[in-house]
């Protein structure tokens, strides 16, 4: 792998990249909590310097000019870092009898502030466990904090891989679970909420807090509900026989022969892992690299060796000129991170006032005109599916109410969107509740992300 695709692939788990924090009013109980966690995890484990403090309240919400306007959020006043999935009911029993707001945290990735400690309280910082368990045929078991990048390493020694990881492919199986939705894989198996979980151990925030596991469609309430239905301490989660991925990187003239064949492509048997279009604008922020022409829409697909020819005729066939085919492990890492959110990151990185949305339905594949016209300089990403077409809108910022009006009009267009301009559970929300107000009846767990009932959002 060469060092711009590990950077690629690494570099949002270790970026900061926010302001200052101002100290506020302690959470009553938090030096006996703090003490008592000391006692469970050792002085190691209980983290108060202020710059690990820091950290620990941030993820990437800044991505959002509307919730950037509104950081710093929430201010940990303790970071506690278990090293093992049987210290997580200890710990999480001592934040119910002491009453200290609880967020659980993996890599802090999450887009939408999702791991911000909005009341402040202790941030559990998971990514010391991250031992992977047992691995069978078709599953691997894990603590929450292993990395997706190191279960897809694990699975491959045995000849399987995952059914699908996030373009942050060095975050953690909880996070991705807990906070993220797919990626490259999800082309054939959707989001994580489709059947990827086998099982979870759930440690709720009661007063014995005891593990509880839960399998297949029962795993659903703590799928994306950003930990406020119990803290996931292990996952197990499904593989597939492995296959022999290569990237193929191409360039087209216009809009409509680069999506006539993305469809194509997404229909492609074998199946590809990954099929992403990117117009010029965004290809221009990229690392240059041949297998990109920053003057044309750049059409990737991760597909099977065996695949190559046919895939090639397709591209072909609708004007497309094949750039290059690169093999494993470069040509696919290289797709996978400039896929989904890393598009707008690496637009961000490079310019300033921009904002995103992400988007869905197959009237993206069709003529945009129109779209194009709800936001000054619009650029769209897209994601072959196939249960449909998602992907990103990334247009200029001007003020908050602006976005608003402007999802209003692509809606009416027949654009699906989902706003990343809020940090509130947004997903089988009634599901979300109802687990909820058994595994954490105080409300202590990531309070702040489940909306009142008379708030929900889309
Ligand atoms: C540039 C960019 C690209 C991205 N691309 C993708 C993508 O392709 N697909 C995608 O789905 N997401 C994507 N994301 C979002 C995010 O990176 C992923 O969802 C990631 O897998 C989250 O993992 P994490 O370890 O960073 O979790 P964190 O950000 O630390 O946590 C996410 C949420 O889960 C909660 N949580 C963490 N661990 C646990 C646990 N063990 N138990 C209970 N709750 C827990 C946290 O409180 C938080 O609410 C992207 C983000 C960025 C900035």
């Amino acid at each position: 792998m060469t060092t711009s695709d590990l950077t690629a692939l690494t570099e949002l788990v270790d970026d900061a990249g926010a302001p200052l924090m101002a100290e506020r009013k302690p959470t009553p109980g938090i030096q006996e909590f703090c003490a008592a966690a000391t006692e469970l995890l050792g002085a190691d484990g209980v983290i108060r310097d202020l710059t690990a403090r820091e950290k620990a309240s941030r993820d990437w919400a800044h991505m959002s000019p509307i919730l950037a306007a509104k950081l710093p959020a929430g201010h940990a006043e303790v970071v506690l870092h278990p090293t093992s999935h049987e210290q997580i009911p200890g710990i999480v029993s001592l934040a119910h009898r002491h009453r200290i707001p609880l967020t659980p945290r993996g890599k802090g990735t999450g887009n939408y502030g999702q791991a911000i400690p909005l009341y402040d309280g202790a941030v559990l910082d998971l990514t010391g466990c991250a031992r992977v368990l047992d691995v069978g045929d078709g599953w691997i078991h894990a603590e929450a904090g292993a990395r997706m990048s190191d279960l897809e390493a694990h699975a491959r020694t045995l000849g399987q891989e995952l059914w699908m990881f996030p373009s942050t492919f060095g975050t953690t199986v909880g996070g991705f679970l807990s906070g993220g939705n797919g990626g490259t894989g999800s082309l054939v198996h959707k989001t994580n909420g489709d059947g990827f979980v086998q099982e979870l151990t759930v440690v709720p925030c009661t007063v014995g807090a005891e593990p509880f596991t839960v399998r297949e469609s029962d795993a659903l309430p703590y799928i994306h509900a950003y930990g406020t239905t119990g803290v996931i301490a292990t996952a197990t989660v499904r593989l597939q026989r492995a296959r022999t991925w290569t990237g193929l990187f191409t360039a087209f003239a216009d809009w409509a022969s680069a999506t006539a064949a993305l469809s194509a492509l997404v229909r492609l048997e074998p199946a590809p892992r990954l099929v992403s279009l990117d117009e010029a604008g965004l290809v221009q922020v990229y690392q240059p690299d041949p297998a990109l022409d920053p003057t044309a829409l750049s059409l990737r697909a991760i597909i099977e060796e065996e695949a190559v020819d046919e895939a090639r005729a397709i591209v072909e066939s609708y004007g497309g000129r094949v750039l290059e085919v690169r093999p494993s492990p470069h040509g696919p890492a290289l797709i996978s991170s400039l896929s989904f959110n890393h598009p707008t990151y690496h637009l961000m990185k490079a310019k300033d006032g921009w904002f995103h949305l992400e988007i869905r339905g197959d009237v993206l594949l069709g003529d945009t005109t129109e779209i194009r016209k709800v936001f000054p300089d619009t650029l769209l990403h897209l994601e072959g599916m196939r249960s449909g077409t998602v992907g990103m809108l990334m247009a200029r910022y001007e003020d908050e109410q602006t976005v608003y009006d402007g999802i209003t009009a692509l809606e009416a267009l027949g654009v699906g969107v989902h706003s990343p301009h809020n940090w509130h559970v947004d997903r089988r929300l009634d599901l979300v509740r109802e687990a909820a107000r058994a595994a954490d009846p105080l409300g202590l767990l990531n309070p702040g992300k489940i909306p009142a009932a008379s708030r929900e959002t889309s």
